[in-house]
């Protein structure tokens, strides 16, 4: 620093506060070097006991209260980005405040880019060469830890390799030196265009007009607004809100779409670039490393304008966000389970509260929080009641498994009805669907002999056989094993037996039933990624292929103009169980299955295989009445006072040692505010997977009226208990199952 006088009036502060995406409730106070300018919001790097971290700055550092002035550390480097709006770090506030996180724990979502924030163009990747050491060259475990995560994975950066392995570059560097690693060329990483607002709009149905018009306009003029979106299948709800993100992109801002899944945006990718000329960036969990930090500076410099990814990219960098469009909104996937626990649509609308700028929720089934909310005026709504092109709404008929002249043969699973209706659609040159929302050969695995069934040895879960990897799984924890040849418990030979039915199984069916159709079978094991999802697609667009059988991953959004019979193998699935909203997800998830069948000019129709077709859900699938199935499922909520009618939290207290999770569990119970009348407190109680990888899992519940913040309430009665370190204690608010 120059002299004290100069420096009071124009030097920026000796001092910063730098929050660091660390599990920390609050920033740090480091140093600023004399030459370093830094406003709120710059990205800089700077030590933590031994290491390098880098963080954002938060304020100006505190010299009273503060750490002494000769024990502060120094910021490293001012790393070259824009800095971080103040929106966004306020956003972040706001998350951490509303899920109970640490404010470092939400930062780290939103710059999980890895700790060197280079420019990745400048940098190579490595493979491994050979398998064998060069002479000389002894194999030390981090050497050994290298050559595994090669051999594992893709090609990485020479730092991240370093990173993931646990040691110095120089090790890795060591190892390329040798030449037991060689360089390869980065793959070209995507540029991102300006998508063309004027490129190729379509021409739009009256209706499609107006709720076109209506969300451009709200995002063309900007200030806070949350629109729900909701139309039918098949009724253009793509088509009306590209026009928003049109209107954003010509006020010159950016603009996001939150999708569930990434798996269902290939056929959506291509729709953005039909209709604006380029495609978007991508945001996604599984992206490599280099090219998520290729896109994440490529947002963070407002390069990128349009961004299309799942709950995450509500995190990103962004400077001049004008649009959000969460589609699918009543998706359990915009639920994030883990780490912060959020809902990223309920997080969406409260961004675009902050960034005052226009929200949409496009949904055929909206949640009943959305729908709530438009009800009582909070959200706008806009309807779109019909099928795009005059195409008409499937038939939907019930085939009551119960009666036997319905009922499938022993050991199959598709009944007389449903064959028959698939032959014929094949005759007809026209392609069917059945959908069974269960992975694998068969959900449970018996013995013969003395009835033992194979468990996963982390959770409380049965193994399901996978016949087309030869292996049983734990659809939990992801816990693999070869099916034992004899039974652990009797010992008897060969003796298990499959029972019930997984789409391998239903696929096995159909291939004795139907010896010359062509199949393919869409779940998320047979197809290894989105290019693998593509080909298929492509082939049932190409009528190359006859009968798709899947779960869920082949449910949504997809348009398939010759697909005219959608068979649902066990509509019940999702009904069983304790779980409060199970009514309102199988009742999404099945009409989004059902809105495949007949999109274009060849009417649909929709068999449903149940054993309860006086449920609520079937009895409104078949007459196509969402309303009343709506009724009947608020009326319930509402009298239980459960969400969307109140307000509830569920506590999660989970780890190995079981009596320690019980004995934490019971001393939260004591503790619990019992005093408010207003307050409902529900458990300790098992948790839906009371054990989960291993650990032990216990819930609590409190429920309380709509209009009361739950979030001091926990925090008083967290604050009370104390908890062995043994054992987590996780907060869930506005938990997705109840
Ligand atoms: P939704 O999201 O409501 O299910 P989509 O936006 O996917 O509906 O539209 C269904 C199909 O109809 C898509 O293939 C889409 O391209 C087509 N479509 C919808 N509106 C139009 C339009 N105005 N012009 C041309 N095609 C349209
Ligand atoms: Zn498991």
């Amino acid at each position: 620093m120059t002299g004290d006088l100069l420096g009071a009036v124009t030097a920026p502060p000796a001092r910063v506060r730098v929050q660091l995406p660390l599990p920390l409730p609050e920033p740090y106070d480091y140093k600023v070097p004399g030459d370093m300018a830094l406003v709120p919001g710059s990205y800089v790097e700077v030590p933590l006991g031994p290491r390098r971290l880098f963080g954002v700055v938060w304020g100006d550092g505190d010299a009273q209260g503060g750490v002494e002035e000769r024990r502060l550390r120094p910021v490293l480097r001012h790393i070259d980005l824009p800095p971080m709006p103040d929106v966004g770090r306020r956003f972040i506030e706001w998350v951490a405040a509303y899920t109970m996180a640490p404010v470092g724990a939400v930062l780290r979502m939103a710059v999980s880019v890895s700790a060197a924030l280079e420019d990745p163009r400048a940098l190579t990747a490595y493979m491994r060469a050979g398998d064998d050491l060069p002479d000389g060259l002894r194999l030390t475990p981090a050497r050994r830890r290298i050559l595994d995560l090669l051999s594992d994975g893709p090609p990485r950066l020479a730092a991240d390799l370093a990173a993931e392995a646990g040691c110095g570059p120089a090790v890795v560097r060591g190892l390329a030196e040798a030449g037991v690693l060689a360089t390869v060329p980065m793959l070209a990483l995507p540029r991102f265009p300006r998508p063309d607002p004027d490129a190729n709009p379509k021409p739009l149905s009256g209706a499609q007009r107006l709720a076109a018009d209506d969300l451009a306009g709200k995002a063309a003029a900007g200030g806070y607004s949350a629109t729900l979106l909701d139309g039918v299948t098949g009724s253009g709800k793509t088509e009306v809100y590209f026009e928003a993100v049109a209107a954003a992109l010509r006020a010159g801002r950016q603009a996001l779409v939150l999708l569930p899944e990434i798996a269902l945006s290939a056929q959506w990718l291509d729709r953005f670039a039909d209709r604006f000329g380029v495609r978007p960036a991508e945001w996604h969990s599984d992206m490599a490393p280099p090219l998520r930090r290729h896109t994440w500076r490529a947002v963070a410099r407002g390069e990128a304008r349009v961004i299309v990814g799942a709950r995450s990219a509500l995190f990103l960098p962004y400077p001049d966000l004008g649009l959000i469009v969460v589609d699918e909104e009543h998706e359990a996937a915009f639920k994030q389970e883990d780490g912060v626990i959020y809902h990223a649509r309920d997080m969406a609308v409260a961004r675009a509260h902050l960034g005052r700028i226009p929200i949409v929720l496009a949904s055929a089934t909206p949640s009943l929080e959305t729908l709530v909310n438009a009800e009582t005026g909070r959200y706008a709504r806009i309807d779109l009641p019909s099928r795009h092109g005059g195409a008409s709404m499937p038939d939907v008929t019930l085939i009551d498994l119960r009666r036997k002249e319905q009922a499938p043969p022993a050991r199959q699973w598709l009944s007389p009805v449903l064959r028959e209706a698939l032959s014929q659609t094949m005759l007809a040159g026209e392609q069917g669907m059945l959908f069974l929302n269960r992975r694998g050969y068969a959900p449970l695995t018996l013995c013969r002999g003395c009835g033992h069934r194979l468990q996963c040895p982390n959770c409380t879960a049965w193994l399901v056989e996978h016949r087309l990897s030869r292996r049983l799984q734990c659809h939990h924890c992801g816990y693999q094993a070869r099916s034992p040849d004899a039974c652990p418990q009797c010992e008897a030979e060969g003796s298990f037996v499959a029972c019930g039915p997984g789409v391998e199984r239903v696929a096995e069916e159909v291939a004795t039933l139907f010896p010359d159709a062509r199949v393919a079978l869409m779940t998320s094991d047979t197809l290894a990624g989105p290019r693998a999802m593509r080909e298929v697609i492509e082939q049932v667009k190409a009528g190359a292929i006859d009968l798709l059988i899947g779960t869920q991953v082949m449910a949504k959004g997809h348009h398939f103009p010759l697909l005219t019979l959608v068979g649902v193998v066990d509509a019940d699935l999702g009904l069983s169980g304790g779980d409060l909203r199970a009514a309102e997800r199988t009742f999404q998830l099945l009409h989004q299955v059902a809105g495949r069948a007949g999109r274009e000019e060849r009417p649909g129709r929709v068999l449903l295989q149940t054993h309860m077709p006086e449920h609520p859900v079937m009895q409104s699938l078949a007459a196509h009445d969402r309303d009343s199935f709506l009724a009947i499922e608020s009326e319930q909520r509402r009298q239980l006072e459960m969400p969307p009618f109140g307000r509830l939290a569920a506590i999660i207290v989970s780890g190995e040692d079981e009596q320690a999770v019980d004995a934490a569990a019971a001393a939260l119970g004591r503790r619990a505010p019992r005093e408010r009348e207003d307050l409902t407190i529900l458990g300790p109680a098992p948790a839906p997977l009371a054990v989960l990888r291993g650990r032990f899992r216990r819930r609590l519940l409190l429920k309380g009226p709509k209009g009361v913040a739950l979030q001091p309430i926990l925090h008083d009665w967290l604050s009370v208990v104390d908890v062995p370190a043994s054992v987590r204690v996780q907060v869930d608010i506005d938990p997705y199952s109840f």
